[in-house]
């Protein structure tokens, strides 16, 4: 019996790289995946007969037009079944209807501003624009897997709750898995919202190529989501990543955490507006002066575009910060591929610049440089995310499920 569990075992972790593989490059052939997973050409043919049996995976067209012999492509059967992605924001919460390919059918976009300070009717909203997205791509209830969802932390990923998020207050202690499962009759998938976002760029954005990276998310806050083996790392008591927190200057300005010198209190969006306002109290002249109290990000965003070299200065000088923590990062994750998004990389270039170049300088000297990217899935990489860790449960759990009594392996 040991036995046959070990070869159970064996066959499942066989296909799970199967299919993880065609989820990874979108397709491939029988020879990519011979040479991917380091099974025979028999053995792959078997698993792909296997996959395509259950509705999994189907062979796709071959393509027309190139000269020579094609192989046959599989790719995920992107129809067999769909995902529903949330992704909470201070400014707004999307919400999106996806296939298992982990592209967008339909997508809400809600605005904080009318929920802002009430849980219930936070709660409702959300579930009103799953109601939409489902009704609106024509898509049965039964064949929606779950609903992911990517929340501000920290997360209790226990129980499901979300704890004490510094940036939105008005969600304190609100056990959202519970209420919303209650509510949509579907399960549901409570992660932190930047653990979400890198699993999003691991499985279609620019991570598609690396096994493990790290996300950081340079907003208004600054936070990380760390995959690695394809698995999002969420630590003993799921706050790992909590990369905003990290000491950068023990005499440093006080971060909202209550610490001193946090990256997030000198990097961040907040760190610039309070800096900017602090600086501005010496110059008078300066077109900011007369607003200095009531700085808005799109205010620096606006700045850089004059050329305004406090403005510039200031945003450099986080960037060095930040640069400095990445290469603290490298050292002791050795990540294949770190990931930059959020307010501060899409608007200002040259943020992302300064990072590379000081984390490269700052690394173990003679080590090879780590792959940077700047996010592309942009703002929708959250409820992407949120969309895949429903997909990836399914995906892992289906091949357990099912194929102990395909094998004939049970009693
Ligand atoms: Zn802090």
């Amino acid at each position: 019996m040991e036995e046959q569990n070990k070869q159970v075992q064996l066959k499942n972790f066989n296909r799970r790289s199967v299919l993880g593989y065609i989820r990874k490059n979108g397709a491939a052939t029988k020879a990519g995946l011979s040479a991917a997973t380091g099974l025979t050409f028999m053995a792959i043919k078997k698993i792909l007969e296997e996959l395509e049996e259950l509705g999994l995976i189907r062979c796709d067209a071959m393509e027309k037009g190139t000269v020579g012999r094609h192989a046959l492509t599989y790719v995920i059967n992107e129809s067999y079944k769909y995902t529903i992605g949330v992704h909470i924001n201070k400014f707004a919460t999307r919400v999106a209807l996806m296939d298992l390919r982990g592209h967008i059918l339909c997508i809400e976009r809600c605005s904080m501003e009318r929920i802002f300070q009430n849980q219930s009717v936070f709660v409702e909203t959300i579930v009103a624009a799953v109601e939409k997205v489902t009704a609106k791509a024509g898509i049965k209830k039964e064949d929606i897997l779950g609903i992911g969802v990517g929340a501000p932390g920290p997360i209790d990923m226990e129980n499901g709750v979300i704890l004490t998020p510094p940036n939105m207050p008005f969600l304190n202690y609100l056990p959202l898995r519970e209420v919303m499962e209650e509510r949509t009759g579907c399960r549901v998938y409570l992660y932190k919202d930047t653990n979400a976002i890198a699993f999003g760029e691991y499985w279609d954005g620019e991570g598609k190529q690396a096994s493990d990276l790290i996300y950081i998310d340079v907003d208004m806050g600054i936070g990380s989501g760390l995959i690695i083996d394809g698995k999002i790392k969420v630590g003993a008591n799921s706050i790992a990543g909590e990369f905003g927190h990290i000491t950068i200057d023990v005499n440093g300005p006080r971060c909202n955490c209550g610490n001193r010198g946090c990256l997030e209190a000198m990097s961040s969006g907040i760190a610039v507006l309070r800096e900017l306002e602090k600086q501005l109290e010496e110059e008078e002249s300066h077109p900011l002066y007369p607003k200095r109290k009531e700085l808005v990000i799109e205010d620096v965003f606006e700045m850089v575009e004059r050329n305004d070299l406090l403005t510039i200065s200031i945003l450099n000088q986080s960037a060095h910060y930040m640069g400095i923590a990445v290469s603290n990062l490298i050292n002791i994750l050795d990540p294949q591929m770190i990931i930059l998004g959020g307010i501060l990389i899409q608007n200002y270039p040259r943020y992302f610049q300064i990072v590379q170049t000081v984390a490269n300088a700052k690394k173990v000297k003679g080590a090879r440089e780590n792959g940077m990217r700047v996010s592309a899935l942009g703002e929708n990489a959250g409820v992407i995310g949120a969309g895949e860790i429903v997909a990836d449960d399914f995906f892992n759990r289906k091949v357990n499920e099912v194929f102990p009594r395909n094998g004939g392996m049970q009693e």
